[in-house]
This record gives structure tokens, sequence and C-alpha cells, in this order.
């Protein structure tokens, strides 16, 4: 009887573990509980531990491919040794004259669903059934600035834009676009990210198979 009682029990708890396209996602109360084992999965504020980032968060405003404000607040996270990586990077180019400006970072993964749902190519757009590192907290999606002016550096398109010029294998005839390019790809790929192969903007962190995907909002993690 008691067997029988814990099963009808068990049941609803699996189906509710995994979301309507069968990835299992993480939450708040996991989350935190991971912390305890694995401190370095912390997500961390990059506004906070590296200050002179620019922050553009495109996805909280409508100036994104959905034309719609997806986030309703304007936050860049990452997990810890993400944060470390890119401060690395961030040094590097502070020699050279340029800052960083980060348009995307830690995304909650009904973000990912929202996006597939509007735009079904799995091309520029994660597909829910494996999630988007983004939603791990291993991805960014940047550019360099010139520290002096706070310009963008020209590069081959704007960020997001769904285009075959946005590939960093794509032939680019201006030189110094293309060299602004290849610098920013060097720069990341040397402080252990590597280029996504349709977007020169964006980066995985080369860790990022050990970081689950979670589904937490910005709000959650500000206020527990
Ligand atoms: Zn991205």
């Amino acid at each position: 009887m008691f067997r029988v009682i814990l099963l009808v029990l068990l049941i609803p708890a699996f189906a509710a573990a995994q979301n309507k396209y069968g990835l299992q996602t993480t939450g708040l109360a996991t989350y935190k509980a991971s912390l305890k084992i694995t401190p370095e999965k912390e997500l961390v504020n990059l506004a906070k531990v590296a200050p002179d980032l620019v922050l553009e968060i495109g996805y909280a405003t409508e100036k994104n491919f959905t034309g719609k404000k997806i986030y309703t607040l304007a936050r860049a996270y990452v997990r810890k040794p993400v944060a470390a990586a890119l401060i690395k990077a961030q040094a590097e180019f502070r020699k050279m004259g340029y800052g960083i400006k980060v348009y995307d970072a830690y995304r909650p993964y009904k973000a990912t669903v929202k996006f597939y749902e509007e735009y079904h190519d799995t091309t520029y757009v994660a597909s829910p059934y494996r999630g988007s590192r983004h939603n791990r907290g291993c991805a960014l999606d940047m550019t360099i600035i010139d520290l002096k002016t706070g310009k963008e550096l020209p590069m081959p398109t704007p960020w997001d834009a769904f285009d075959t010029q946005a590939w960093p294998a794509a032939v680019v005839s201006d030189p110094v676009i293309r060299k602004n390019r290849d610098l920013l790809i060097a720069v990341m790929e040397r402080n252990g990210f590597t280029v996504y192969e349709h977007e020169w903007w964006h980066f995985d962190f080369n860790g990022w198979k050990n970081y689950e995907v979670m589904d937490i909002d910005f709000e959650e993690l500000e206020t527990n």
C-alpha cells in the first residue's frame, strides 16, 4: 500500500522536472543547493565584479531581433570562472586602449524558448531541446569599444544580425573591420573562450559543459 502511494506521488514529480521540450532545467532551489558543493557555479553580476565594462543589454530593450523587451532588468550575469576569464581579456584590451561592451550574458531558459517560438531557425537561435550556453551562464555577446571615445569599433554587422557577414569566417573586404573582428576573436580565444561559428559577437566559455541550463529570473537571483 505504501509503495503504491509513493509511486503515485513520484510520477507527477518526475513529469514536472522536464519541460515541454524534454529538457531538465535548474531552478533557484537547486541552484542554491549546488553552490554549497561547487561555489564556482555562482552567477556573478558583471557590473559589480568588472565595473569598467559597458553594458548595453539588448534584450532589456526593444532593440533586438524580436522587437520586444524580453528581460525586465538589464543585467549581465555569468558564472564566476567566466567572469575571471573575461576580466583577463579586458586587461589585454585595456593595454590597447580598448574596452568591452556586453550585449548579453546569462539568459534565463524561458527567454530561449520565447526566441525559438518566434524564430524557428536554429542557426541563430538556440534550440530549446538543448538550451543555449547563455542559459548556462557561460556565454557572452560582446564587442570592443575605444576607451577614449566610448564608441564601438566597426565590425562586419551589428549585434544580433542574422546575416552570413556575421560569421567569423566571412570574407570582409574592409581591412579595418576585418582587423577589429579578428582582434576581438583572438583576445577572447586566448582567454578561454571560443567564438560561435555564425556570430562574431558570441563567445562560449570553454568549460560550459560543466554548468547546467538554468531557468532563474534576474529578480529571483537578486532577491534570494
Ligand atoms: Zn549569444
